[in-house]
């Protein structure tokens, strides 16, 4: 199993702007200056071990889109900008022609959870098969809705995939694309689902736009059980505890710390911080993820817990 992010970002898509990047080049350049750097094999050592994540790359800016692979067809988590670049991806691959089976699996409506599919050149080709799933009953009429004038010029009846919606029930394990599939509620205004897939006994975990709150300390508070022994946990942390619990309570997110603490007490493997707030440039989610870390070796000194903050174009194999 493996699983790549296309779109990590919450709320908004995030570029980077001219002043960033040069200010990227500017840090790399002053790294550079006390290096004798002689070939191009010592300078791509030099970017990998000296240059920090925010400098020698970046989180990126699409909105959520993650792919969970080695079932059955594909399968993607969520339809924001990302699934444009996966679409583009899939197209130019050796596979690109060629009919295929999409299994698109929805937290929930909201735009930045949508707003890519428009743009998912699949859905516009003939010979594709496409199956969208969720616990919203309204999810057919949002995605019209998205392509209806005027907000698209084309309209979703246009597009020539096979395209399928399915109303899961969070009560019923299901069996799909390979996966044994499990959808559960979640806190979020207008309600999310988050989900968990579990194949030759590694489990990946799904859990965005969803808000803990103080009952998360309690012993048996569900999602412990929904977390258990997860191989991967991609959770909402687009704030940190001071805000998720201040000003930013009932925005319907969690927190990198509650992240940790969850984590720790599920016995997952490998958390990554998702939905990450769309405002932050690269160097602040470097902090958060030092921050983040730190905390683990303060909470919880012995864990193997492993922490990330997920950037679009990160593939983690299981
Ligand atoms: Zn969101
Ligand atoms: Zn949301």
């Amino acid at each position: 199993m493996y699983v790549r992010f296309w779109g990590t970002r919450g709320s908004l898509p995030a570029s980077a702007t001219a002043r960033q990047i040069r200010e990227k080049i500017s840090r790399a350049i002053r790294s550079f200056r006390s290096q004798d750097l002689a070939t191009d094999e010592e300078i791509e050592a030099f970017i990998d071990r000296d240059l920090p994540f925010a400098v020698r790359g970046g989180y990126g800016g699409n909105t959520a889109c993650v792919e969970i692979g080695g079932g059955e067809g594909f399968v993607l988590c969520d339809a924001g900008t990302g699934i444009r670049d996966f679409g583009n991806a899939f197209l130019h691959s050796g596979k690109g022609g060629s009919p295929a089976v999409f299994h698109l699996f929805l937290s929930h409506l909201h735009w930045d959870h949508i707003q890519g599919f428009p743009f998912f050149t699949p859905a516009y080709l003939p010979n594709q098969e496409i199956h969208i799933y969720g616990g919203h009953a309204d999810i057919e009429q949002a995605f019209e809705r998205q392509q209806g004038p005027p907000f698209f010029p084309v309209p979703f009846r246009a597009l020539r995939a096979t395209i399928v919606f399915h109303t899961l029930d969070p009560e019923r394990p299901r069996r799909i694309a390979g996966f044994a599939v499990r959808m559960f509620r979640q806190k979020h205004p207008g309600g999310s689902y988050g989900y968990s897939f579990v194949r030759e006994g590694k489990k990946i975990v799904y859990s965005t736009d969803m808000e803990h709150r103080t009952e998360a300390g309690e012993e048996d508070y569900p999602f412990i059980d929904l977390f258990r022994d997860a191989d991967l946990l991609i959770f909402d942390a687009q704030y940190p505890l001071a805000d998720a619990i201040g000003s930013k309570e009932n925005w319907g997110h969690s927190s990198n710390l509650l992240g940790v603490e969850l984590a720790v007490r599920a016995g997952v493997k490998r958390l990554c911080l998702f939905h990450s707030e769309p405002t932050w440039e690269d160097e602040a989610l470097d902090r958060f993820l030092a921050e983040t870390r730190d905390y683990l070796k303060s909470h919880a000194p012995s864990s193997p817990l492993r922490i990330d903050v997920a950037y679009d174009g990160l593939e983690i194999a299981l």
